[in-house]
């Protein structure tokens, strides 16, 4: 396997950073995760903005340009034969000395990974995920953006780790006014009454790029879809619920913390959803 590092592509054994990198000694950086589906980048340029004001939120100043880290991206691509896959794209603050300032690290680095991904084992995708909703709570806006996708994701792994001992796959975290934010991984929806609604950013939800799709797939099939402050009440009394994620795509929840969640099988609306994003993914492109 091919990773690009810092203007190359090398063997994924030789892909090493510094142990003085900030991303590694303070996860001072940011990451996208991008999919390859049919030999096309989904929503690159989207990816690419978010990342860019995720930058910006840290004041994270990269030097090279967006159409160079699409390129970058796309050679990467190339140099690994992939045709579907997942591209993991990070920026750290690059080497510094052992204090927490900025300050003293002279260059960013970039790496960019191609691989293959399979998040939740086949059978979740028909049958359902059962969910749980663990103690960690998401981070909130007023300590660190929820919007920015940086290197620092301890929350999200410790309500992982919870969900896990709860022997689930996936968790809702609250935010700290145990209002629903999100899962660990993905954004989560709701449909109630025929309407889909999901957290907004300053509930915690990030801005999911599988998220945005869900609103431009919700118009192509006429159904009403808004943000909306969400608890775990609108949950239990919810006909359907499903998360979205680059990494897990469109995958039904059937069980909330035991409870049964709308018939307990994938809803109508669901089904219809996931329809129309196969066909999306497949269009919303860009060759490589
Ligand atoms: N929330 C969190 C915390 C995430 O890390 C992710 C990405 N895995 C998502 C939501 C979903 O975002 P996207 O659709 O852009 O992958």
């Amino acid at each position: 396997m091919k990773v690009y590092l810092d203007g190359q592509l090398v063997e994924a054994a030789d892909a090493k950073i510094s142990v003085f990198d900030h991303g590694l000694l303070y996860g001072d950086g940011i990451f996208e995760g991008i999919r390859i589906y049919d030999g096309n980048v989904f929503r690159l340029e989207e990816h690419l903005e978010r990342f860019e004001y995720s930058a910006k939120a840290l004041l994270l100043k990269m030097p090279w340009s967006r159409a160079e880290i699409s390129q970058a991206i796309c050679d990467t691509c190339r140099a690994n034969g992939l045709n579907d896959g997942y591209i993991r794209l990070v920026v750290t603050r690059g080497k510094g000395d052992l204090g927490l300032s900025p300050a003293l690290c002279p260059a960013p680095s970039i790496f960019i990974i191609a691989d293959k991904i399979a998040l939740y084992p086949p059978e979740h995708y028909v049958k359902g995920l059962a969910i749980v909703t663990v103690p960690t709570r998401r981070m909130n806006p007023a300590a660190l953006s929820p919007a920015i996708k940086s290197l620092n994701y301890l929350n999200n792994i410790m309500a992982k780790i919870e969900a896990q001992q709860c022997g689930a796959l996936e968790a809702i975290m609250l935010n700290d006014q145990g209002m629903v934010a999100e899962c660990t991984g993905d954004n989560v929806f709701i449909v109630h009454k025929g309407k889909l609604y999901t957290p907004s950013s300053q509930q915690g939800a990030l801005k999911g790029i599988i998220r945005d799709a869900i609103f431009d797939i919700a118009k192509t099939l006429n159904v009403p879809i808004e943000e909306h402050d969400l608890t775990r009440y609108d949950i239990w009394n919810a006909d359907e619920c499903f998360l979205t994620g680059t990494g897990a795509e469109v995958i039904p929840v059937v069980k909330l913390d035991g409870r049964q969640v709308g018939s307990g099988t994938p809803g109508p609306i669901f089904q219809q959803v996931l329809e129309v994003f196969r066909e999306v993914v497949r269009k919303d492109g860009t060759k490589f």
